[in-house]
């Protein structure tokens, strides 16, 4: 297949960029890494007028280290980058897992991280990785800049968040986890490189032998990714032992309501959300 014509348009500046969004609106897709517009547009299930390739915008290929607390992602950060990454601590640990689980290799070195949030695809490892982390998500439009809360920005319905047409998402603010934290990413998936059935990230501050708090997101189990609340409020505040981790991943288990597709039945999944919580903790605390 083929995609219906478009107009392509390659900006130089951001300021450009933004004009060309408002000026097209509905009418207009960013253009990133193309690994997944591309095949939609092929098949015919996305029709552009108008593609704002954002390749030669300066300032979002950066991966931003200055504030000791943070971590700035830009946009157009290649799923590969973050895999090979130098970020220090757990929060680097953490990327480098989870970044070898997107797709194929072709896909990792043009796909972008921003791509893949704006994307919004309810098996995604990043989606799933910004909402555990409380990612800052930083947008602008011809009209200002403004900041969303992860888990505000995707809706819980596939392919969606709250990004207005004219909008850019610049980068994603992570928290620089500290040595007490310890990370885990597991995941499921029919074969290496294909969408997770089911996917697990956890990160763990450790207090001693206790778990002084636990952040835990799902993917592939609802229309967005989904933070395992019931699950995070089990282990927090307790010893790290197996039984806590049993628990963890049982209140994971029952507070996701996930449905059954050709991959595998509601309860097969809801089975792996507690195997794959199981193993993202365990690599988390140890
Ligand atoms: C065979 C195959 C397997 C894959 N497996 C996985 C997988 O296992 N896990 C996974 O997470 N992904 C997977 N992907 C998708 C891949 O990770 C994509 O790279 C990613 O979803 C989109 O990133 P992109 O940079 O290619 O974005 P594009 O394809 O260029 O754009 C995707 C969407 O986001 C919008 N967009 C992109 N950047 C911005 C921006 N900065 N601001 C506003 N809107 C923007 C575009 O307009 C478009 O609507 C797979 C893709 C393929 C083809």
């Amino acid at each position: 297949m083929k995609p219906a014509a478009f107009d392509y348009r390659a900006p130089r500046t951001l300021e450009e960029a933004l004009g060309l969004l408002r000026e097209h609106q509905d009418e207009a897709k960013v253009l990133a890494g193309g690994q997944s517009l591309v095949p939609a547009m092929n098949f015919r299930l996305a029709r552009p007028a108008v593609l704002v390739d954002i390749a030669r915008v300066p300032g979002l290929d950066r991966i931003d280290l200055d504030d000791p607390g943070s971590v700035t992602v830009g946009a157009r950060v290649r799923h590969l980058d973050l895999e090979h990454n130098t970020i220090p601590g757990p929060l680097g640990v953490l990327l480098a897992r989870t970044g070898r689980w997107v797709g194929h290799y072709p896909i990792r070195v043009r796909g972008t991280f921003g791509g893949s949030l704006a994307h919004a695809d309810p098996a995604a490892e990043w989606c799933a990785l910004a909402c555990a982390l409380d990612a800052e998500i930083h947008c602008r439009s011809a009209n200002g800049a403004r900041v969303v809360e992860a888990c505000d920005f995707f809706e819980q319905m596939a392919f969606t968040t709250c990004l207005a047409p004219d909008e850019l998402l610049m980068g994603v603010r992570l928290p620089s986890l500290g040595d007490s934290w310890g990370v885990g990413m597991a995941e499921f998936a029919r074969r290496w490189g294909d969408f997770a059935i089911v996917l697990a990230i956890a990160a763990v501050e450790r207090d001693g032998d206790s778990v002084a708090r636990a952040r835990i997101a799902l993917g592939g189990v609802a229309g967005g990714p989904v933070r395992a609340a019931h699950a995070e409020a089990a282990l927090s505040g307790r010893a790290a032992t197996p039984e806590s981790v049993a628990a963890a991943a049982a209140a994971a288990a029952e507070e996701v309501d996930p449905t059954g597709d050709i991959h595998g039945s509601a309860d097969y999944r809801r089975d792996l959300v507690r195997t794959m919580v199981t193993r993202a903790l365990n690599q988390a605390l140890a």
